[in-house]
């Protein structure tokens, strides 16, 4: 498979080429093809296996041309940690950079009224630790039904540091029609529930 064969928006492709990515690993290859047909996702990949642009990339595609109401962001990415969740708004920085999308990062460590001001602006792209993103909900900052696309990643490190039910919450706060992108290095029976309960005949991708 070569990048060109799939179908991502040609800002994309040209951000890519600029990065020197030459052609698409496993993973890409099998998640991006029906990502960008909508359909919802279940990954089983390790980090370095460039899951993130597995799932970055169509969800790029599939905002089109960003146009996101205050408070209310068209997509969701969920990480465990505050350093993965900034290396995923790095790598979206990379990959958005010519189109007009704009994103959010929603961790802790980080004054809450500087992340209100972009949340307030509108964001197509929400980068979030899951207590951080549930912070901004209590406070009554932010609301969830606006969400097209859910990125779950790294499950498995989510259920070692206990975020499960942060999770499920989340999910219950997002449109049943959602389109939901979900990476996990291992499938332990608790996560097996999880997508079980979530994922709507989801594609999966084993690598
Ligand atoms: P990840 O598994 O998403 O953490 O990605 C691991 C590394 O691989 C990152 O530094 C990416 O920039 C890089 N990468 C991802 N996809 C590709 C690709 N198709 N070609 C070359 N490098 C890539």
């Amino acid at each position: 498979t070569k990048f060109s064969d799939l179908k991502l928006d040609p800002k994309v492709l040209k951000a890519i080429a600029e990065a020197g990515y030459e052609a698409p690993t496993p993973i890409q290859a099998g998640a991006i093809p029906p990502a960008l047909e909508g359909r919802d996702v279940l990954g089983i990949a390790q980090t370095g296996t460039g899951k993130t642009a597995s799932f970055t990339l169509p969800t790029i595609t599939r905002l089109g041309r960003g146009r996101a109401r205050a408070r209310m962001p068209r997509s969701l990415v969920l990480c465990p940690t505050r350093e993965l969740a900034a290396q995923v708004a790095e790598n979206f920085d990379i990959y958005a950079k010519y189109t007009r999308l704009t994103k959010a990062l929603l961790i802790g460590g980080v004054s809450f009224a500087e992340q209100d001001r972009l949340i307030d602006r509108g964001v197509d792209v929400l980068i979030a630790t899951p207590g951080r993103l549930l912070d901004h909900f209590e406070r009554g900052k932010l609301l969830l039904t606006g969400v097209e696309i859910m990125v779950v990643d790294e499950a498995d490190r989510m259920l070692d540091m206990g975020f499960i039910p942060d999770i499920e919450r989340i999910f219950q706060l997002t449109p049943f029609t959602r389109q939901t992108l979900f990476f996990s290095a291992t499938m332990a029976p608790e996560i097996e529930r999880i997508t079980d309960t979530f994922l709507h005949l989801p594609e999966r991708i084993e690598v």
